[in-house]
This record gives C-alpha cells, sequence and structure tokens, in this order.
C-alpha cells in the first residue's frame, strides 16, 4: 500500500487558497481535507465541522494539553490548529490529506513531517490581492490593511516552501498543482519497493 501525500498549501490572505483547495479535493480521487480547529468566529455561510470546528479559546487551550494538535499558531488574533487525529490514518490507508494552514504552521509540520509536499500560493500581483480581499466584503479598512501588510511578510516565508504557484486563475493554479501532486508521486525515495528486482 502506498502511503498518501501530506499536501501543506499556504498563501496570503486573500491568494485564493480555498477556491483552489476546493477544486483540488474535488478533481483528485482519495484525497480529503483536514479541517481545522479555530477560536475565530464563522463567517456567513460557514458550518462547525465542515470549514472548522469552532472553539472557545477555553476549549481550544485543552485541545493543546491533551495535545490533539499536529500544529497550531495565532493568526489575526485567533488560534488556529490542525488536529492530529485521522491523518496518520488516511495518509497509511493511502489517502493524501490536504491542509491549508499559514506559514508559522506550515514551516513547524516541515520539520515534523519532511516528507510533506509545501506548496506556495502567490497572487498575480498586490494590486489584484488587495482586490480580491476587498471583494470578499467582510473586511473593515483597518482588518484589510492588517492583512495586507502581513500578506506582503507571509509572502517572504513562501521562500521555504517546495514549490510556488501563481494563482493567476484557478483552473491553471489547480492544474499546477495536479502536475506537482503526479511528479512527487514518482519520486525514488516514495517508491523504493519497485527496485527489488
Ligand atoms: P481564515 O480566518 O481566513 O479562514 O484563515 C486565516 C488564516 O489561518 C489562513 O492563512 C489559513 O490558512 C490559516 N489557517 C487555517 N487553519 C489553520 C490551521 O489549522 N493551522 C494554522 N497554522 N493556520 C491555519
Amino acid at each position: 500500500m502506498e502511503r498518501g501525500l501530506l499536501i501543506v498549501i499556504s498563501g496570503a490572505s486573500g491568494t485564493g487558497k480555498g477556491t483552489v483547495c476546493k477544486k483540488i479535493l474535488a478533481d483528485l480521487p482519495k484525497i480529503s481535507y483536514s479541517i481545522s480547529a479555530t477560536t475565530r468566529k464563522p463567517r456567513q455561510g460557514e458550518v462547525d465541522g465542515r470549514e472548522y470546528y469552532f472553539l472557545s479559546v477555553d476549549e481550544f487551550k485543552q485541545w493543546i494539553a491533551d495535545e490533539k494538535f499536529l500544529e497550531y499558531a495565532e493568526v489575526y488574533g485567533n488560534f488556529y490548529g490542525t488536529p492530529l487525529n485521522k491523518i496518520e490514518e488516511q495518509l497509511n490507508r493511502g489517502e493524501d490529506v490536504l491542509l491549508e494552514i499559514d506559514v508559522q504552521g506550515a514551516l513547524n509540520v516541515k520539520k515534523k513531517c519532511p516528507d510533506g509536499v509545501y506548496i506556495f500560493l502567490l497572487p498575480p500581483s498586490l494590486e489584484e490581492l488587495r482586490r480580491r480581499i476587498e471583494g470578499r466584503g467582510s473586511e473593515t479598512p483597518e482588518s484589510l490593511n492588517r492583512r495586507l501588510k502581513n500578506a506582503v511578510a507571509e509572502i517572504q516565508i513562501g521562500r521555504e516552501y517546495d514549490y510556488a504557484v501563481v494563482n493567476d486563475t484557478i483552473e491553471n493554479a489547480a492544474a499546477q498543482i495536479k502536475s506537482i501532486l503526479a511528479a512527487e508521486r514518482c519520486k525514488v525515495a516514495r517508491n523504493t519497493d519497485k527496485f527489488n528486482f
């Protein structure tokens, strides 16, 4: 049984990670999305247990104490974390697991899981990024500026990843990610058993 790929995708706020990840999840067989826990309030249309597990700060701290997270980080004043349960099980079953997490969390996972696939999604330009965040309509001017400033800093951390994908269109970005995953599956290190002739 081939082990699944641990796929970590990050990108600055408004890069369109969510949409690209949805397309990857829809297009690929045997892949599952790791639902994170967060202390941020649900946005309109978000459902507990689907987009996130929405926890209180006390509940989140209890999960930390119980060592339930692969990683967690504070992002824009809220806590976000990747629950450990299920991930190992899914990978061993040969399923890919997709984590859409911030740069701090991703670098922590990279230390623990160096055989993961680390993909950084870039916006085509800063102007386009601003337009996309504004278009979402869920930001106050203050939080928009905070997110943009953070975006520039986050993008620099993207240099630590394995792959850079520009999200000009969802189709292009998703196609590139699928090519990356296809190449990763062919790496010699992942196929040593096939050399036993
Ligand atoms: P949002 O509040 O817009 O859904 O997410 C804000 C940021 O938190 C995004 O960069 C997203 O990738 C990140 N994030 C979501 N889940 C996790 C997680 O489990 N761990 C970490 N470290 N970051 C996360």
